[in-house]
């Protein structure tokens, strides 16, 4: 960004959250979806924060319902901070997202800013940099700006009257995101003139700033800007939040520690090996006390090397009936509870599955899967390998299957001198 422009044009940035989220909200969840809680925080508070701390935003409007008072006011009581100046009062919208925004602009006149950024309260996860594209792009002339992301799935149209399916060719078409920036007295002048002509039927402002000819420059928003509509949403954006404190706890988590393991397994009379906690149909089965799940075996044993305590046959041993045909997540399981309880976490597995037969290549995205899953870790941080040994050895004479682990736990400093 370039510092000394703004300083002297205002932005102002209007958010509009005056709709009541019908799609979303039922039964327990009546709250209009701008309301609902996303990680203890309202989502709008979230939207109103990235905007607050945006340092080239200088006033954050807030368009609201004219129920939604109370509302509103715990939505900025839980905002972590924000310079009180910036926060106009809200304004209360209308009847359809044209209206509020309407609302919106005529409230704006006492500031009268340069700029004005539009847009969604549903929209939470925003980035600064697509808030500073729209406003790199007004500065530099633009009349309007779009922020948007190309369409990559192939659209289908229904034919209205025949019911048939015809593919939408996508070449040159995008997805509107907002923030959508505007000449403030353009934008204004093109919702009043719209507003008098009666046409009331807009649902983005970059539709309105097309119907008054006004030319609108695309810039890139994001994928991860999405607008919270449904219920599926809403839950992809409380596990994107859940990852994201994760990671951001992992920088706290400073001593960082690799532990590896190792196992073996002989084959057996049978008709399944199991794999990563995945039964893989084959015309033999491995020998064991529990499952034989030789995988998660190597892997319980690199957790527990990482924490420097003991290995699987200590805590687990093949002499205790307890174990016996026991699923190997449970192993798995306990030593990362191990780790838990020094404050840890297990941060990343890479296992390398060493055997002739089964071919691995076809299980490897169920095997990661399940892992994953057992570990509480997102997909990324979980590595599959597989390899022959060339026919030589063991392995090569298909008398089992070996496993080796490789794994990352990372602790908070000061449990060097526990267990
Ligand atoms: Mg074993």
């Amino acid at each position: 960004m370039r510092e000394t422009d703004h300083m002297t044009k205002q932005v102002a940035v209007l958010i509009v959250a005056a709709g009541r989220g019908s799609r979303l909200s039922s039964g327990a969840d009546s709250l209009p979806k701008q309301y609902l809680d996303l990680g203890g925080k309202p989502v709008l508070t979230r939207t109103m924060q990235v905007f607050l701390d945006h340092p080239c935003v200088n006033q954050v409007l807030v368009v609201r319902h004219r129920d939604d008072q109370t509302l509103y006011d715990h939505a900025v009581s839980k905002l972590a901070s924000y310079p009180q100046a910036r926060l106009l009062p809200s304004t209360v919208g209308g009847e359809t997202r044209q209206a509020s925004v309407y609302a919106g602009l005529q409230a704006l006149q006492v500031t009268n800013p340069c700029h004005v950024l539009i847009h969604d309260a549903a929209r939470p996860f925003v980035s600064e940099v697509s808030i500073s594209r729209v406003i790199d792009a007004l500065e530099d002339g633009e009349r309007a700006a779009l922020s948007a992301v190309p369409v990559f799935d192939t659209l289908k149209r229904v034919v209205a009257d025949t019911g048939r399916l015809e593919t939408v060719d996508r070449s040159g078409l995008w997805a509107a995101q907002t923030p959508q920036g505007f000449r403030y007295t353009d934008i204004l002048a093109a919702h009043s003139a719209a507003l008098q002509q009666g046409r009331q039927d807009f649902t983005d402002d970059t539709a309105v700033a097309e119907w008054a000819n006004h030319r609108i420059a695309l810039v890139d928003g994001s994928p991860d800007n999405f607008k919270i509509t449904t219920r599926d949403d809403l839950d992809r954006a409380r596990r994107r939040l859940t990852m994201a404190t994760q990671t951001a706890s992992l920088a706290d988590l400073q001593d960082i520690r690799t532990g590896t393991g190792y196992d073996v397994h002989a084959f057996d009379e049978g008709n399944a090996v199991i794999l990563g906690g995945v039964e893989i149909p084959h015309d033999r089965k491995l020998k064991g006390h529990s499952d034989a799940d030789v995988v998660l075996h190597a892997i319980t044993d690199a957790v527990l090397g990482a924490i420097a305590d003991g290995d699987i046959g200590m805590h687990f041993p093949p002499s205790d009936q307890k174990w016996k045909g026991a699923a190997s997540d449970r192993f798995l399981i306990d030593a990362i509870d191990r780790v838990k309880a020094l404050g840890g976490r297990l941060a990343h597995v890479d296992a390398t599955v060493i055997c002739e037969e089964p071919k691995i290549g076809p299980h490897r995205p169920a095997i990661r899967e399940s892992i994953a899953r057992i570990c509480g870790l997102p997909i990324g941080r979980v590595s599959i390998k597989a390899t022959t040994s060339e026919s030589l050895g063991f392995t090569g004479r298909r008398e089992g299957i070996a496993a080796m682990a490789a794994v990352t736990v990372r602790l908070p400093f000061g449990q060097e001198d526990l267990s």
